[in-house]
């Protein structure tokens, strides 16, 4: 029998559900927008400047990004200078929310967040998503600075993830939280994410395109930081006025290879949430007849999957960089 406290895993396996403290509101009143294109609302301020895009909801179970979101529109954030564009991605996957099953209303179909390629926006294929990111792509395509807000399944620290190209880094450093890096050399090597579409998965574009996973989906914490890292990113551009930022050291993982889960039989030698780290060689998870470990350097995990599902990324592997 499975209690309402808890949820099965293709393995079998039940694991607690995380307590619901953000609860989705209704986003109808957002729908509408201003730009022709549902959940999308720009504001020019009239004056040269950047254009920067504030994005929730690529992920529609991460709702810290939903917070922010309301937040710049409820308080009336407009810019000083250049525009601001804030957009609700996949409210169709949001609204399909159940507080018993909150992991499933990530995606309908697609992941949102892997589709950012010409091969899947021109291509035949159909889903919502697809649908969605064809509307959306000229939203994307026409900002100069990107921020995609998002959250972890587990609880763990927030952190930016960025290609690794210098204007991401430099942004990120400059401010100044969340601490922690993920930078990716190679992309993330299952898909193309909003962040990389286009001119901004490019070396020589001028545009910053980050994702920041601002900590557990549903915790009230994470959309407090989701708020204030949409404020100081538009702080940075100069959009808005901000405090100046501090400058606490940041942690660099790099990430080395991204994990999808080929077999149901897929699993972790021991529970993981994120950030644990493994020796050289180390096994850090079997997948059918596959083994997946550690490099010769070891490695620390990333983003390990709550529930692992056939076809979609089980685990990262990254390393620490000097
Ligand atoms: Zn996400």
């Amino acid at each position: 029998m499975m209690g309402a406290m808890s949820t099965a895993s293709p393995s079998g396996a039940a694991s607690p559900l995380p307590p619901i403290e953000i609860s989705p509101r209704d986003l109808s009143a957002y729908r509408a927008g201003n730009t022709g294109v549902p959940y999308v609302h720009r504001f020019d301020s009239g004056r040269p400047g950047p254009h920067v895009l504030i994005n929730a909801l690529t992920h529609g179970n991460e709702f810290c990004g939903m917070v922010a979101a309301c937040h710049l529109l409820d308080t009336g954030v407009r810019p000083r200078i250049g525009t601001l564009t804030v957009s609700f991605a996949n409210v169709e996957a949001y609204e399909s929310f159940d507080p018993a099953r909150p992991f499933d209303s990530r995606q309908l179909v697609h992941n949102l967040n892997r589709i950012w390629s010409e091969a899947w926006l021109a291509g035949a294929e159909d889903s919502p998503e697809l649908r969605r990111a064809r509307v959306l792509r000229p939203v994307v395509a026409a900002a100069d600075h990107i921020l995609d807000i998002h959250s972890t399944s587990q609880p763990v620290q927030p952190f930016w993830v960025y290609p690794a190209f210098a204007r991401n880094g430099a942004a990120a450093r400059a401010i100044g939280r969340p601490t922690v890096h993920l930078v990716m050399p190679q992309g993330l090597g299952s898909g193309t994410p909003l962040v990389q579409h286009g001119l901004h998965g490019t070396p020589g574009h001028h545009g910053v395109a980050m994702v920041v996973e601002c900590g557990q989906h549903f915790a009230r914490a994470t959309g407090a930081l989701a708020v204030e890292v949409a404020l100081d990113f538009l702080g940075h551009f100069g959009l808005v006025e901000r405090a100046p930022a501090t400058h606490p050291p940041a942690q660099r993982y790099e990430l080395m290879q991204t994990v999808v889960v080929q077999t149901p039989g897929f699993r972790f030698t021991r529970p993981l949430v994120g950030f644990e780290r493994f020796g050289p060689h180390e096994l850090v998870a079997q997948d059918g007849e596959r083994e997946i470990r550690a490099g010769a350097e070891g490695c620390t995990v990333l983003m390990p999957a709550r529930t692992p599902i056939v076809g979609r990324e089980g685990v990262y592997l990254a390393r620490e960089m000097a």
